[in-house]
């Protein structure tokens, strides 16, 4: 599955492993003396404000402080930024007839469009600044470089144009003008590509700058040595596609980060903060009534949830999985002689479902396949290529599905159920046919969370399929590295020069990886149906992943007869 800019995480690649459990392998990094002024940071500390710093401290100011001062060992690479450069080089082919010509000749010389110059300037106090804009193209305007002048060009992520993209263009703007010795009163922008590529011209008015100018003196003191570094950034959402998030993960889980607890965004952090309740433990200890009603003059939702909070922070400190619902969560498995899992690739940006990953599983004599014999179940790969049409897809897919017509069909997250009934619905299935497909449907992320807490900061499938013991046969793959190979084998697979095999390899890893993602379901389908059944007295202890189960009566009060007010995905 992928994610973009702007596209929320879907359940199957948010989170990250227990918080009560260190990523495997990962050693905890010390920033304590990180900021501390050595020979090395007194260097940096003469080193100019970049737009790429400027760009990071407006997403997230700890990230600026790490991108200057974190160690370069913790730093991951990001398939998300691979992917915007790539999107990004592929609007400016779209808008340019012939390659840009590069540097401070190319500007001398009027080419059309430049790439490669180097900006550099004063800002507010003397600051050093520093900026390489991706694209200049010439406009019809007197500077020191003749009858010509430049605007630099920027290709917007997502649908609007952010603060982030405003004042990194005014950046651009700024430093641009005092290099060529005339105003840059508009930059362009760009998205999309070929026939889908859309132009705006934006205006830099004064406004800008004067943010900009008090905008940077606040970055260049953040970024002082011996200065420590700005705390988690409140909405840890953002987190998803930083390059630090490895590092900033193990900060929460050791700190306690009420952003650790599954439930906990931006907002509602800053309520239960303002209540005096600012870590995990402080929640764990928290009287459900009394912060029900602490919260409700803060509307109606929040008190709903506190005592999902308080039981959901409870289970992450004690690291032990708890039921919160009696009855049995797959109740469809229980006479079905096999199910099919099911996971979707796609491309959000382009709203294409490039590949409908299909697991048979059959029930034996012995029961339902553990993990090795999944491992063995067949697995079908459908390819969905727009130039083939939808109809191809739907006969291949409907064909298969009839095939095993009274087989559940396993996914984790909603995603799948919707794209298959619309596509059901486009290709013209009769509402009776579609009713039975939805039937089929089992969305195990939905039983999940309706019947167990468990000891994890997201229900994401990585993070629960992690805590269960399940390893991904490919490391650090993920929905954006996934889009990546799909771009690269659509790209090279007809290309003259690329060896068939090499071309096949990023399709064959995009395989791997979905049919990982449908094994890892079904671990925790699995588990689900392994989990014992108590006689209901409310939440009871579970069976630590791996243990045999074992149903042990709790004497923990029960918060969470409540119906379920956690949001579905
Ligand atoms: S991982 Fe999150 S908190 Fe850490 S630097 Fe990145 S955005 Fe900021």
């Amino acid at each position: 599955m992928q994610q973009s800019a702007g596209v929320s995480p879907h359940p199957r690649d948010s989170g990250t492993a227990a918080s009560a459990r260190p990523p495997d392998g990962d050693v905890p990094w010390d920033l304590s003396n990180a900021a501390s002024p050595t020979a090395e940071s007194r260097a940096t500390a003469a080193a100019p404000l970049t737009d790429r710093l400027l760009r990071s401290w407006l997403r997230c100011r700890r990230r600026a402080w790490l991108d200057r001062h974190g160690p370069a060992e913790a730093r991951r690479w990001s398939a998300h930024r691979a992917l915007t450069l790539q999107d990004q080089l592929h609007s400016f082919q779209s808008l340019l007839p012939t390659r840009p010509s590069h540097g401070e000749a190319a500007c001398r010389a009027g080419s059309e469009a430049v790439v490669g110059l180097r900006l550099r300037g004063a800002g507010p106090g003397g600051i050093r600044l520093e900026a390489h804009p991706p694209l200049l193209l010439r406009i019809d305007s007197p500077s020191r470089w003749g009858a010509h002048a430049y605007q630099p060009v920027l290709v917007r992520q997502g649908r609007h144009l952010t603060r982030e993209h405003r004042l990194v263009l005014a950046l651009w703007g700024r430093l641009l003008a005092a290099e060529q010795g005339a105003p840059v009163p508009q930059a362009l922008v760009l998205a999309g590509t070929g026939s889908q590529l859309q132009q705006e011209v934006f205006k830099l008015g004064s406004g800008l700058q004067q943010q900009l100018e008090e905008v940077l003196p606040r970055l260049a003191q953040e970024l002082e040595p011996g200065r420590q570094p700005p705390p988690l950034v409140n909405d840890r959402k953002k987190c998803t596609l930083c390059c630090w998030r490895s590092l900033c993960d193990q900060e929460a889980s050791a700190e306690g980060h009420l952003s650790e607890v599954s439930g906990i965004g931006g907002k509602r952090r800053d309520l239960l903060v303002s209540l005096g309740v600012t870590s995990l433990e402080q929640l764990a200890a928290a009287d459900p009534e009394v912060l029900a009603s602490a919260l409700e003059e803060h509307g109606e939702q929040h008190r709903d949830v506190a005592a999902e909070l308080v039981a959901q922070a409870l289970v992450q400190a004690s690291g032990e999985p708890r039921r919160r619902a009696p009855g049995d969560p797959l109740p469809e498995l229980a006479a079905a002689p096999g199910v099919l899992l099911y996971d979707i690739e796609s491309d959000p940006d382009a709203r294409d479902d490039f590949l409908h990953g299909l697991l048979r599983l059959e029930r034996r004599e012995s029961g339902w396949p553990d993990a090795s014999g999944a491992a063995k179940a067949h697995y079908h790969p459908l390819l969905a290529l727009q130039e083939h049409g939808e109809e191809r897809l739907w006969q291949r897919l409907s064909g298969l599905l009839e095939r095993y017509p009274d087989w559940p069909l396993l996914h984790y997250g909603e995603t799948e159920a919707i794209s298959l009934l619309r596509l059901a619905e486009r290709q013209g299935a009769t509402e009776a046919e579609r009713a039975r497909l939805r039937r089929r449907l089992i969305d195990v992320h939905q039983r999940l969370k309706r019947h167990w807490l468990l000891p994890v900061n997201s229900y994401g499938l990585k993070a629960v399929a992690t805590w269960l013991g399940f390893r991904w046969s490919q490391r650090g793959v993920d929905g954006a590295r996934c889009l990546l190979w799909w771009r690269q084998w659509r790209q090279d697979r007809h290309r003259a020069g690329v060896p068939p095999r090499r071309a096949a390899q990023p399709l064959e890893r995009i395989f791997r990886y979905n049919r990982d993602d449908s094994l890892a379901t079904w671990a925790v389908a699995r588990w689900l149906l392994e989990a014992p059944e108590p006689a209901w007295t409310g939440l009871v202890d579970a069976p630590t992943p791996g243990a045999s189960p074992r149903p042990s009566p709790s004497t923990t009060p029960d918060p969470s007869t409540t119906p379920d007010p956690t949001p579905r995905p």
